[in-house]
This record gives C-alpha cells, sequence and structure tokens, in this order.
C-alpha cells in the first residue's frame, strides 16, 4: 500500500471503540505504517448546520452542500485539496477519529473527506466491518482487493453480520398491503384500458406482479419458525 510496493492491510473491527483501542497501540509502539481509519459522517462531520443530522438525513444535507454542479457550499469540503497538498505526510503519524475531528474543527477541512482521499494510499486501514460487508459502502473504498491482507478482529461476530447485512424486514401487513395495490393496478389499469383506450399499462404485468407476491407471501407462511421469540436462516 502506500506506493510502497508492500500489500495494504486493512484491519477491521465489529466497533470503532475497538478500532481505537488498536490505533493507541499502534501509536506506542515504533512502527509507523502510513495508515487512516474510516469513520462515518455522523462521526466525523464538522459542519456545525448539519452534524447533528443522523443517518440519511446528514448523507442528504452533506451531498446537497457538496453537489458537483453549482457552488460547493461547505467550506470544510472546499479545504481538503489544499490542506492534502499542503500535508502529504498525514497518516504517517498513527490519527484516530478524534484526531481527524480536531484537523476538521472551527475551519479545517472536512475529516470525511480526507479519510476518503487518504484511504487510497495508505499501508493499513482501519474499518469497522459494515465498510467491508456492506455493497452501499464498499463501492467507495478504492482499494486493489487481489494484493491486501484483510484482518477481521473477533471474526465470530462475522456470520451474523454478514446475514443481518444481507436481510430485510417485510413485515406481513406490508407484504398484504402490496398484495391489494397489485390487485387495484390491476382493476384500474383494465379500466384505463377500457374507457381510455390507453395500452400503456397492461392489467397482466399488475397480475403477474399480484401472482408473484402471492406466491412469496404463501412460501414464507411455510417456513417453520421453531419458537416465537427466536429468528431463523436458511442457507443462502
Ligand atoms: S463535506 Fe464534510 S463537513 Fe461538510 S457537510 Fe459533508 S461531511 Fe460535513
Amino acid at each position: 500500500g502506500g506506493g510502497s510496493g508492500f500489500p495494504t492491510i486493512v484491519y477491521a473491527s465489529r466497533t470503532h471503540s475497538q478500532l481505537r483501542q488498536v490505533i493507541k497501540e499502534l501509536k506506542r509502539c515504533s512502527y509507523r505504517p502510513k495508515m487512516v481509519v474510516l469513520g462515518s459522517r455522523e462521526q466525523l462531520c464538522v459542519n456545525a448546520e448539519v452534524n447533528s443530522l443522523r443517518g440519511k438525513a446528514l448523507t442528504n444535507a452533506c451531498q446537497f452542500l457538496c453537489k458537483k454542479r453549482g457552488k460547493r457550499q461547505c467550506n470544510h469540503f472546499n479545504g481538503v485539496p489544499e490542506f492534502l497538498k499542503q500535508n502529504p505526510h498525514i497518516g504517517d503519524e498513527p490519527v484516530d477519529i478524534e484526531d481527524l475531528v480536531n484537523i476538521g474543527k472551527d475551519s479545517g477541512p472536512c475529516p470525511y473527506y480526507i479519510t476518503r482521499e487518504l484511504h487510497k494510499d495508505v499501508d493499513i486501514l482501519f474499518a469497522p466491518y459494515n465498510y467491508l460487508i456492506s455493497n452501499a459502502y464498499r463501492k467507495f473504498l478504492n482499494i486493489n482487493w487481489i494484493d491486501s491482507i484483510l484482518i477481521f478482529d473477533e471474526a465470530h461476530n462475522l456470520e451474523s453480520l454478514c446475514a443481518d447485512s444481507a436481510s430485510i424486514d417485510l413485515p406481513s401487513v406490508l407484504l398484504s398491503a402490496c398484495i391489494s395495490e397489485a390487485q387495484e393496478c390491476v382493476q384500474l389499469a383494465a379500466a384505463r384500458r377500457g374507457s381510455l383506450n390507453d395500452g400503456s399499462m397492461n392489467p397482466e404485468n399488475f397480475a403477474i406482479l399480484k401472482g408473484l407476491l402471492l406466491k412469496l407471501q404463501e412460501l414464507i407462511s411455510k417456513v417453520p419458525i421453531p419458537k416465537r421469540d427466536e429468528g431463523f436462516t436458511k442457507p443462502g
């Protein structure tokens, strides 16, 4: 990594506090690989107008402020390229989430975008598991996976995290509501075709959708669930 010719090491832990411990140990030893730690906007955003928002709301606000066309309105974002130019050695000394936030505080550069840039060029990358498991996070990582070494700390947690990441909650009421809506669409499309001579919406397509949803409902109802409060996982 980092143009050194050695493989990049990706060190993943379940939580940020576990990563903090490892970075603390790295600070204590004399080994100095170029490093960075990845975190979310919730942890790294320093724009006081938006950083109290959470989750998707914060992501949307940030993307709105930094949108490509038009004026980029977050000055922290605007300060990132210059900062990286002036500080090419950032990450040579171990930095934690708090250190990064301190760099960006007041009118400094955005720590979140610093990490997104810096991670392409490090020897060791620290990240929570979900950055590697979730496709949404992984797609912005710029890592040569073939030549990388992945370390999963406490990997026994991994199986359940992967299962969670590939799962969705589908409440039965939602599924029933979808079936009724599909039925309504069949009727509406049929009526529309009859009255307006409008063939653009084929009722048969909605009927197929309804059939598929009914089949899904039937299959789900056949899945045995051993006890009331226990989940049930089938091999994918
Ligand atoms: S660019 Fe950085 S500081 Fe600005 S809103 Fe986005 S995450 Fe926050």
